[in-house]
């Protein structure tokens, strides 16, 4: 087959990762038809086995292995970047992402001569929770502290410079709701998960968050819509060389699609409790293990163990900390009108979880 392009995935089995090695092989995706190439640390896991690409595991962190695996690749047009390791302190975050973003490009910029576009995934919020006042929009300035996504942007600033006609573009999605059991941050298959052994005790299902959170407006981005903003930005002249925001267009409230949870795994709504403390996940799930290793048994579920599925860390930060939404007037003006319904977003990714037969 012939292709019009050639697409490396960096972090193909993320969240992102995922969706953009599904989207981009189809027969009616913009640009194509594409070749993908997928990177992923990790063997291939069998919940992707059948998606037509080439699986290339590669870590990364590693130079000499990065230019060993990738320096082949002389086809590539398209770079998207969607993968991060997450560190114990700001100041880390920015030392290893940057390398792992320079290991990629010191080997694919010099041997891949049409090289066309890079999409680079970052994100809104930032570890020190220091902010903007919200809703977020594009052209707000930096914030004084260190952020590992300034560090990546800077990086690529500075190499596209280095090849003329390359070009990129910075994709900021808030939370992402999509599928991958092996993202670091995924939060509706920790729910999944959470509802489950819920149902499995006989518990209800309680918001383990704030009362604020609970009540108050959020958006989230849905994997799928994310994949089709960074493929449109890879292929459309009037999205070249600039940041945008990438959520879903609507908001949503906990109490409202925690109901839709609590109905999609036939559970108890316990909702949120007046007068009591937030629960914090982590330590709630830290003996759960044993329960979780049966539930996948007698369902005979994909063999998982519960640290593997569960991100408590990363629930516990969702449900506890304040909302901050963005908006899209900067991509819906240079021509990207895409949208998800946040309710629909959440169902047709928990039918995908449970067909992947990760829960119950
Ligand atoms: P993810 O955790 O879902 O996936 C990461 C991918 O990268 C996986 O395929 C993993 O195997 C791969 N990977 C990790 N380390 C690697 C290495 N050393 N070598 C090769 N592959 C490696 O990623 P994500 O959540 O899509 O995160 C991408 C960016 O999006 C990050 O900057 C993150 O902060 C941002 N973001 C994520 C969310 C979210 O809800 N997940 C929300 C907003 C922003």
């Amino acid at each position: 087959r012939k292709y019009l392009r050639h697409a490396l995935i960096i972090g193909v089995t993320g969240i992102v990762g995922n969706s953009l090695a599904e989207i981009l092989p189809l027969d009616d995706t913009p640009g194509g038809p594409w070749k993908v190439y997928g990177v992923a640390r990790r063997p291939r896991p069998p919940w992707n086995a059948d998606y037509p690409m080439e699986y290339i595991q590669c870590d990364i962190t590693n130079a000499e292995e990065t230019q060993s695996k990738l320096s082949t690749l002389t086809d590539l047009t398209n770079i998207f970047y969607v993968t991060w390791a997450n560190c114990s302190t700001e100041e880390e975050n920015c030392e290893i992402n940057g390398q792992m973003l320079r290991n990629v490009l010191n080997v694919v910029i010099p041997n891949a001569p049409n090289l066309q576009h890079i999409c680079l995934q970052t994100g809104l919020g930032d570890t020190n929770n220091v902010s903007h006042d919200p809703p977020f929009y594009e052209d707000l300035p930096r914030l004084e502290n260190h952020n590992f996504y300034y560090t990546l942007e800077d990086i690529i600033f500075n190499e596209v410079v280095k090849r003329e006609g390359l070009t990129w573009s910075v994709h900021r999605p808030g939370l992402i709701f999509g599928f991958s059991p092996y993202s670091m941050m995924n939060i509706l298959s920790s729910l999944c998960v959470y509802a489950a052994i819920c149902k499995y005790e006989g518990e209800p299902l309680r918001f383990p968050g704030t009362k604020e959170v609970w009540n108050s407006y959020n958006d989230a981005s849905d994997a799928d819509l994310i994949a089709e903003h960074q493929i449109w930005a890879a292929v459309d002249e009037y999205a070249k060389n600039e940041a945008f925001n990438i959520s879903n267009g609507d908001v949503f409230k906990w109490k409202h699609l925690w109901k839709v949870l609590a109905e999609q795994f036939g559970v108890e709504n316990g909702g949120f409790q007046e007068g009591e403390n937030s629960i914090s996940m982590l330590e709630m799930m830290k003996d759960k293990g044993p329960v979780w290793d049966e539930i996948v048994m007698k369902n005979e579920l994909l063999a998982t163990k519960l640290d593997q599925v569960g991100g408590w860390w990363f629930v516990d930060v969702v449900v506890n900390n304040d909302t901050r939404l963005d908006i899209m007037n900067k991509s819906k003006e240079h021509g990207f009108l895409g949208f998800r319904n946040s309710k629909s977003s959440l169902v047709s990714w928990i039918d995908k979880i449970k067909s992947c037969k990760l829960v119950p």
